[in-house]
């Protein structure tokens, strides 16, 4: 096994198993966990208990106002969470520079990407990509992102990580045969975790 580091991917903190949902828990995604660290290498983001909401806290909700869709507190619209959440994933955005791809939380008011329900006077209206997910988006527009509903089969997660690993390649030129090796490894790694009883 190759002592290198693995390729970056962020990934929203309670895919990881990190108990740090509004509730306390988590949506550990167990083929992810287990992934060796020196194919790919995870950075947990969890902006909402970066910004200081604590766990648990109040669950907030993506809602279409006359000034644009704020992220606001369900029990207590008078608290809204939009700017701090906006601000955090600009600076988050621009620190993650060498990350290749980007695993979201779907249907989350921070973290989702095209799955986030937005409500209008108390119903849902459409769905959008949560405050911290849209700073990612538009600071890095071409980066592989996916929300972890869509990683669910064998094919969705190596679909994936082959666009995580030819966008490495496309950025970082300078060793192609370490992707490939790095990309065999996990399609092996991959089928194992597929065919274990
Ligand atoms: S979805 Fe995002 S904000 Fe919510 S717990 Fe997971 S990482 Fe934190």
């Amino acid at each position: 096994m190759s002592n290198s580091p693995g390729i970056k991917i962020a990934i929203s903190s309670c895919l990881l198993g990190e108990k740090v949902r509004y509730d306390g828990t988590d949506k550990k995604l167990d083929i992810l966990t287990r992934i060796p660290g020196d194919i790919i290498t995870f950075i947990p983001v969890c902006p909402e208990v970066a910004i200081g909401m604590g766990i648990p806290r109040p669950p907030i909700q993506l809602v279409e106002t006359s000034e644009g869709i704020q992220a606001l507190q369900i029990d207590d619209p008078d608290k809204s969470f939009t700017e701090p959440l906006q601000a955090y994933g600009a600076k988050i955005a621009n620190e993650l520079k060498d990350i290749f791809g980007y695993i979201f939380k779907a249907r989350s008011p921070s973290c989702g990407i095209n799955s986030t329900p937005v409500f209008r006077s108390g119903e849902e209206h459409h769905k959008d990509a949560g405050l911290h997910a849209k700073q990612i988006m538009q600071q890095h527009p071409g980066l592989p992102i996916i929300e972890e509903t869509t990683l669910t089969t064998l094919e969705q997660v190596q679909d994936f990580f082959s666009q995580v690993f030819k966008y490495s390649q496309q950025k970082h030129a300078t060793d192609p045969d370490l992707h490939e090796k790095q990309q065999n490894q996990l399609n092996h790694y991959l089928m194992g975790v597929i065919n274990s009883p």
